[in-house]
């Protein structure tokens, strides 16, 4: 029988969404060939609410293209049904002027995003290799670098991530205009690398150290 995608637990749950549906416009030109990935229950089912976080943040990131209001009406429409989100998932909230705009400063809540975010890694991984990886390293995405202005040796970590990064694949996806993916050319070696693009915005890098990447 297969097994989980994230864990050793045979398949009996409904596929996984990778990313989430939820990602998506509603627009079905928009859900063209949905990658899905075999799931237990406690994987599919036990993270709607990181998935709706993760969706938040992505959907935040620099450079979107417009298509981005589509999806964040639906977002915005969930914190009128449901009021006691929007202090979960925008503590600090405080006004402020970037570059002559007003936009709002947010803490993240970084363990909340790494979950959805290293599912969706390994989804994707399983998807393209068959395999299962650990997920261990650090996420990469440019709108974190405001909030860690003072931390000098992440922002050094990104650059040097950056700058040796071998790009080596072109982005993959059924629907480049909301989510595009690539693994580059470390990605079956000892270090992995990632990207992946919403909206075709900034990219968000995901590194980790492959262990035990085909076990299943
Ligand atoms: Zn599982």
């Amino acid at each position: 029988m297969n097994t989980c995608y994230m864990c050793k637990a045979p398949a009996t749950g409904p596929p996984e969404h990778v990313p989430p549906q939820c990602i998506f416009p509603e627009a079905a030109q928009y859900r063209k060939g949905l990658i899905t990935v075999p799931s237990c229950p406690e994987h599919n089912l036990g993270k709607s609410m990181s998935d709706e976080y993760m969706k938040f943040i992505v959907l935040c990131s620099g450079g979107t293209n417009e298509l981005v209001n589509t999806t964040f009406g639906s977002v915005l429409r969930s914190f009128v049904r449901r009021p006691h989100l929007v202090p979960k998932f925008m503590p600090n909230r405080r006004e402020v002027s970037i570059a002559g705009q007003d936009t709002a400063q947010i803490s993240l809540d970084y363990p909340r995003f790494k979950t959805g975010i290293e599912s969706m890694v390994r989804g994707l991984y399983f998807h393209k290799t068959e395999g299962k990886c650990k997920l261990l390293g650090d996420i990469f995405f440019g709108m974190f670098w405001e909030q860690m202005l003072g931390d000098e040796d992440f922002k050094a970590r990104c650059r040097e991530a950056i700058r040796n990064a071998e790009i080596t694949e072109n982005y993959e996806g059924a629907n480049p205009r909301v989510f595009q993916y690539a693994f580059d050319s470390r990605t079956i070696g000892k270090t992995s690398m990632c990207r992946l693009r919403f909206y075709e915005g900034d990219p968000i890098w995901i590194t980790w150290e492959n262990v035990n990447a085909h076990e299943t």
